[in-house]
């Protein structure tokens, strides 16, 4: 259940939620009382406020509830029963009703000795602590000599001042609670706010600003992934229709789940000789992320990006003859030695970034080239 508390110098208690055994009572109560006072100094601590703790309020207070009628109800049982036994049944029926009257206050003495020492940080005013010593205080004091009626009456005290102390728990863990709720908002709120906020590098005319510096790094895309596409079976040579005999994979990668890159196979022997140059310049290969796209994926991803996915049929990945490298603008973005290289050298190997591509077009995409001949 809960963890071990500050206030666990008063792990004799028993659980809250439970009561001990008769005949340990009296030892119980006598521990609680001892320590009450010690479980009052305890100063605020670390205890991890969760959620769940609403429901073991809620059953506290209804238990708590039901200690405060019962104990009224015997204050009143009491008077008829004492007026009996000193009536009717003489001394030992009057000391019998006593003995019950004890046993009881000792029970609601030990329960609210452990509400007392489990409250110790749980409270916003700890005036309802305090009280609730003090009467437990008396309680020990007058419980030796008491009549049955007054150890009625102390047990009806004890449980209503620790209905006090339950009730400020429940309502400082509510607001803690509700704290947390809060937090979590606003941090969620700051996540969505700082997503909105970055460039979508896809979008039309939205030039890809840098994004801020601790993610400057990442990808910039965020949309859902797409993946480059095999040759299409029965493909009659259109858009995104691509047979296997008009298209040839690349030798020296392929995509994340292990397709290979397909380009229309003059493209492709291009692309071979320009990665060549490439490493040679740059110490690594070209990285790709997607090639030829098949005309399914076209529709697909026109459905979940819209304007900024070419129409179906169209896209240049659908002929085999464009390539798009990651999106990752330390590696690939504008200012980057991959995309200076690339633009000044890639137009001898028949690789261009198109106009429209480049920042200032009009549909900015650094990781996007194609092949012209
Ligand atoms: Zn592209």
């Amino acid at each position: 259940m809960r963890p071990p508390g500050p206030g666990s110098v008063t792990a004799a208690a028993p659980p809250a939620a439970s009561r001990p055994p008769e005949a340990d009572i009296r030892r119980a109560a006598v521990t609680v009382v001892t320590v009450a006072s010690l479980a009052l100094g305890v100063t605020a601590g670390g205890w991890a406020w969760t959620v769940d703790r609403r429901a073991e309020d809620e059953a506290l207070r209804a238990a708590a509830d039901e200690r405060v009628a019962a104990a009224a109800l015997a204050v009143d049982a009491d008077r008829s029963a004492a007026a009996v036994g000193a009536a009717v049944l003489g001394t030992a029926g009057a000391a019998s009703v006593r003995t019950g009257s004890r046993a009881a206050l000792d029970a609601a003495v030990a329960q609210a000795g452990g509400t007392l020492a489990s409250s110790a940080v749980r409270v916003d005013d700890d005036a309802v602590r305090q009280a609730l010593a003090a009467v437990l205080g008396a309680a020990e004091q007058e419980a030796a000599t008491a009549s049955a009626v007054r150890l009625r009456a102390l047990a009806a005290e004890v449980a209503g001042a620790e209905r006090a102390v339950v009730d400020a728990v429940a309502a400082h863990d509510a607001a803690q609670a509700a704290q947390a709720a809060q937090a979590a908002e606003r941090a969620a709120a700051e996540r969505a706010a700082a997503a909105a906020s970055r460039p979508r590098a896809t979008s039309p005319g939205a030039p890809a600003a840098p994004a801020p510096a601790d993610r400057s790094c990442a990808t910039t895309y965020s949309g859902p992934a797409f993946y480059t596409s095999p040759p299409t079976d029965g493909g009659d040579g259109s858009n995104g229709r691509l047979p296997a005999s008009a298209l040839t994979a690349v030798s020296w990668t392929r995509d994340s789940r292990g397709t290979p890159f397909y380009l229309r196979s003059d493209a492709a022997a291009a692309l071979e000789r320009l990665n060549a140059a490439f490493r040679a310049a740059l110490g690594h290969d070209l990285a790709l992320d997607l090639t030829y796209r098949d005309l399914d994926t076209q529709v697909a991803m026109r459905a979940a990006l819209g304007s900024v996915a070419a129409v179906p049929g169209t896209s240049s990945h659908g002929t085999g003859l464009a390539i798009d490298v990651p999106e990752l603008p330390c590696t690939y973005g504008w200012d980057t030695a991959a995309r200076a290289w690339l633009v000044a050298n890639g137009p001898a190997y028949g690789w261009v970034s198109p106009a429209w591509a480049r920042q200032g077009g009009s549909n900015p995409e650094y990781w996007h080239y194609e092949y012209r001949g």
